[in-house]
């Protein structure tokens, strides 16, 4: 069977599986659940789900720092690569505006926060918004191997981004660093496919587990917030994105979504674009043709900034936070929505969870209580799934879209059917 078909396989039977011990759990005896939540659910399913979310993480430094330099090495700091980084962070900044603007449009009409009850106080703390100037100069790192260590990637790519440039730049010894990476790269890519081959355990484990505890009862209440987000998050994924590329690089979307499939299901099961990062790069250097010049820059780049999906629930919850509440932010209260969660989104990592975390900043912003976070809290563990599939799709898009305008994409490697 090949990878797709196995990886498939693995999401149906871990959502199949995980369901079904969700529902049996109120049809047997008390004895045999506690059997299962111990062995099965958090002995067997935690071990493996978390040993493959490590392992992915594992590769992300490595394979950001290897891969970065390779690619700068090649650009060698020149004019190109100036342009090449504007592009991107401009349809970085530009798309996740856009899903913002969007949700907040739709959050507008469908009313998801109108009649909500006020429920009772729940405790949540929100975190203090770092300042704007420390959010820059954290950009730049002091020790690149406490930044390593940290997992900071936006200072890793610093960093990665100057050793390139000055290997480049060093002529004969240079060129012997430069193969030295080549070959590093083509060994923590070949790790990349050693992991992908056994992920479809990690996989089932994951997801299992987490539908054996997800409660229908909180999307039942939540019903017209949870759809309201996943249709904007549909809209924004399938559309605005098949309509972007379309136009910007004039490529087939249908052909660009059947590339994506393991990759959305990697970024479902982990509700992470940091450790999804990995199958990210190989997914843009080896499905979508990408250049490894391109993609080396743009994936680590957009797993950390770029945060479409994010941007969405947020700007959804601002709107049904402020009509539970009964507050109207107006026009300007919008436009500082757009803004703030555009440049939240710089500077906090991919990981699970943390667009709450900006939520508060942007809920702060605009003066509305952020103990209104509480009344959606139910339900973001499955929409933090989803909205991570939507960003690392973003991540790609962009890839794509920027190799092609920069000539470094290989149309006989984005044909190539699965
Ligand atoms: N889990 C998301 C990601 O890693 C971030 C979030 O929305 O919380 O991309």
């Amino acid at each position: 069977m090949s990878l797709t078909k196995r990886i498939l396989l693995a999401m149906v039977l871990g959502l199949a599986v995980g369901i079904l011990l969700n529902i049996s759990r109120d049809l047997l005896a008390q004895t045999v659940n506690s059997w299962i939540d111990e062995f099965v659910i958090h002995g067997l399913f935690d071990t493996i789900g978390r040993i493959f979310v490590a392992s992915l993480k594992l590769l992300v430094v490595p394979l950001v720092f290897i891969s970065l330099v390779c690619g700068a090495s090649q650009l060698g700091g020149n004019a190109r690569m100036g342009a090449m980084a504007a592009k991107t962070l401009t349809l970085y900044m530009a798309t996740t505006a856009l899903a913002i603007g969007l949700a907040l449009t739709v959050g507008h009409l469908i009313q998801p926060g109108q009649d909500i009850g006020l429920g009772e106080a729940v405790n949540f703390t929100p975190q203090e918004a770092p300042p704007l100037k420390e959010v820059v100069v954290d950009i730049f790192p002091s020790n690149p191997f406490k930044a390593m260590a940290d997992g900071n990637m936006l200072q890793v790519i610093v960093f990665s981004l100057l050793m390139g440039i000055a290997v480049a730049n060093c002529g004969e010894t240079g060129k012997r660093v430069s193969a030295i990476f080549h070959d590093m790269n083509t060994v923590t890519m070949k790790m990349v496919s050693i992991l992908m081959d056994l992920a479809p355990y990690g996989i089932f484990c994951l997801l299992a587990k987490l539908f054996s505890e997800l409660g229908a009862d909180a999307i039942l209440e939540l019903s017209k917030y949870f759809f309201t987000v996943v249709l904007v998050l549909l809209m924004h994924g399938l559309l605005i994105y098949g309509l972007l590329l379309k136009l910007l690089a004039g490529i087939n979307p249908i052909d660009f979504f059947r590339h994506l499939k393991e990759l959305v299901i990697f970024a479902f099961s982990t509700a992470s674009s940091n450790a999804t990062l990995p199958i990210t790069l190989r997914t843009a250097e080896e499905k979508l043709g990408v250049d490894n010049r391109i993609a080396s820059f743009t994936v680590p780049l957009g797993a950390t900034i770029n945060m479409d999906g994010t941007a969405i629930m947020q700007g959804v919850a601002t709107a049904f936070i402020a009509q539970a509440y009964q507050v109207d932010i107006g026009l300007s209260g919008y436009l500082t929505v757009i803004l703030t969660a555009t440049l939240a989104s710089v500077g906090t990592a991919g990981v699970p969870g943390v667009g709450l975390i900006t939520l508060a900043m942007v809920l702060q912003q605009v003066g509305l209580p952020v103990e209104g976070i509480a009344m959606i809290i139910g339900v973001d563990r499955l929409l933090d799934m989803l909205r991570t599939a939507v960003n690392v799709t973003g991540d790609s898009m962009v890839s794509l879209v920027v190799a092609k305008s920069e000539d470094s994409w290989d149309e006989a490697v984005f044909n190539q059917r699965d």
